[in-house]
């Protein structure tokens, strides 16, 4: 069952002595409001910041009351950002938890379907009941089953084949999480997790005020108890994603109808100029394995080079373009490893990388999906899941010949999810597997294409993600041969590097 837990937040060092101390008199409330409070004073006042905290901690009912106005009234948002917020999510579905990851300014560790084995623990979706709740039910049960038949001929065929594991804990914990990182691809996205989840308040009540009307109603009560748990301690910061304590703070009607109805307009406009649109047919754009380039920065070497002599040089952008293109390709590859040549495998490429940015198509796994999104430094936006793209089936599971049977289950689960999908168009979505799929759109630039390589490309990575990243590495360097040159796995960075 859904919950979720306020585990910490953002507090004065003063009042975490005094509380330490036990000094903390009784009138005095420990929340984290104090801060903002004071760092929204800092603007206008010219008391040292310590003075204003310490008048901040003596008067809460003030500080919150400066908050309402600062933060929204007079439209600060920002001075939110200086308070934290951490949260337990415990019973969640991989379904809601892409509405949550949704958000890229928060930060999130979840439960690995790589690394914990699943013993069958699932949301019920509130929106299917008789029927419909006896059909989700049974097919997830299918869906339990061959996840656990799996896992144990994965770990069995793991074993054989890895008997060198198999003498420390460490090693046979490898063999097992290679079974279960190929089993879950069986699971379906009602299948329940948990996540550690943190964010200022400012990005907390984005969250909240957005999932608030979210089509599904697992989420609504996701953001529900968010809002519950955040305004135990920070009241004053979460406002706006409540309408009636809006309404209370300001005496007018918070303005929400985009984040009501806004998506569900798109979705509309986009289904009506799209019908009947003829295919384009077959289109020479540049391809690797599911991933395709759709547009990028006009000569994105050039932009980058431009942009390294552009902030060293003092010239106009004209010039820079100008001379990066007449030093040729060779000439600019020469900068660009001389200019990385100290870059180790923790140093993020200079800024200077960002001028050039790529949008690629991507049809890619739940599984995938799932890792994909957690790049938080991408526009990211992706399609419903669609049955009719097929599935990803992990090569182990061919090899010990359950190809056949996860085919079989996935196309048992899509017909459950067509007929679901008649009455409940989004909640359908809960009875399709990790290995259906759906074709996103990315845009990034190449500093998070080093990024996205350095930690996808990597041998820790998982094989799906690899692929995907592999891909998007191989159309980056093919578009940009100098500046992506270096963009590889951390394990295989020194020898690039190195020039190999
Ligand atoms: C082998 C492997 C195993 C993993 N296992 C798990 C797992 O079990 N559970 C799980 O939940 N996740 C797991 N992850 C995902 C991982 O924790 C990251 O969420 C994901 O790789 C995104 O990378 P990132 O956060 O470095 O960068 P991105 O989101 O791509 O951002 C790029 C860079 O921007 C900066 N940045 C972005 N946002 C912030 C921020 N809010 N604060 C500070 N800096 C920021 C950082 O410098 C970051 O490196 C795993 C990843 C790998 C590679």
């Amino acid at each position: 069952m859904l919950q979720v837990i306020l585990a910490g937040h953002t507090l004065d060092r003063e009042l975490v002595r005094a509380l330490r101390a036990g000094e903390l008199p009784a009138d005095v409330e420990p929340t984290p409001e104090t801060i903002s409070a004071a760092y929204a004073r800092i603007s206008r006042s010219p008391d040292p910041v310590p003075e204003l905290r310490a008048q901040a901690r003596r008067d809460v009912a003030a500080s919150r009351k400066s908050n309402r106005t600062i933060v929204f009234r007079m439209g600060h948002h920002s001075v939110a950002e200086h308070v934290t917020l951490n949260f337990d999510v415990l019973g969640v579905s991989r379904l809601a938890l892409e509405a949550l990851e949704d958000a890229r300014l928060c930060s999130y560790t979840e439960k690995s379907q790589r690394y914990v084995t699943f013993g069958g623990e699932h949301v019920v979706p509130e929106e299917f009941d008789g029927g419909d709740r006896e059909r989700f039910e049974r097919v997830v049960g299918e869906q339990i089953g061959f996840y656990r038949k799996a896992f144990e001929r994965l770990h069995e065929w793991q074993r054989r084949r890895h008997p060198e594991q198999l003498g420390t804990k460490l090693g046979q914990e490898t063999v097992e999480g290679w079974a279960k990182e190929d089993a879950r691809y069986a699971l379906g996205l009602a299948t329940e997790t948990q996540l550690g989840f943190s964010g200022n308040a400012r990005n907390v009540e984005h969250v909240i005020r957005k999932l608030r009307h979210h089509p599904l109603a697992e989420v609504r009560g996701l953001s529900r108890a968010l809002f519950d748990a955040a305004s135990e301690v920070a009241p004053s910061l979460i406002i706006l994603s409540d309408p009636e304590r809006f309404r209370e703070a300001f005496g007018r009607e918070v303005s929400d109808a985009f984040v009501r109805r806004g998506r569900e307009t798109i979705e509309r406009l986009g289904r009506a100029a799209m019908a009947g649109a003829p295919a384009a047919g077959p289109e020479d754009r540049p391809r690797d394995g599911d991933v395709t380039l759709v547009d990028a920065t006009p000569e994105p070497d050039v932009a980058v080079v431009a942009a390294l002599l552009h902030g060293a040089s003092g010239r106009s952008w004209g010039d820079c373009r100008e001379r990066a293109r007449a030093l040729g390709e060779a000439g600019r590859s020469a900068l660009v490893r001389e200019a990385l040549a100290e870059l180790s495998e923790f140093d993020a490429v200079p800024r200077e990388f960002e001028h050039a940015w790529f949008t690629m198509e991507v049809v890619l796994s739940a599984a995938c999906y799932g890792q994909l999104k957690r790049h938080r430094m991408m526009t990211f936006t992706p399609q419903a899941y669609d049955p009719g793209l097929g599935i990803t089936v992990p090569e182990a599971v061919a090899e010990v010949g359950l190809e056949g049977e996860l085919r079989a289950l996935a196309d048992r689960s899509a017909s459950v999810w067509a007929e679901l999908a008649r009455r409940h168009p989004r909640a359908a979505d809960y009875v399709l597997l990790n290995a259906h799929r759906r074709r996103v759109l990315v845009t990034l630039d190449l500093r998070e294409v080093y990024h996205v390589a350095r930690l996808r490309m990597d041998r820790h990575a998982q094989w799906d993600i690899r692929r995907v990243a592999g891909s998007i590495v191989a159309l980056a360097r093919r578009a940009a041969p100098a500046a992506a040159a270096l963009a590889c796995g951390k394990d295989e960075y020194a020898a690039r590097r190195a020039g190999g």
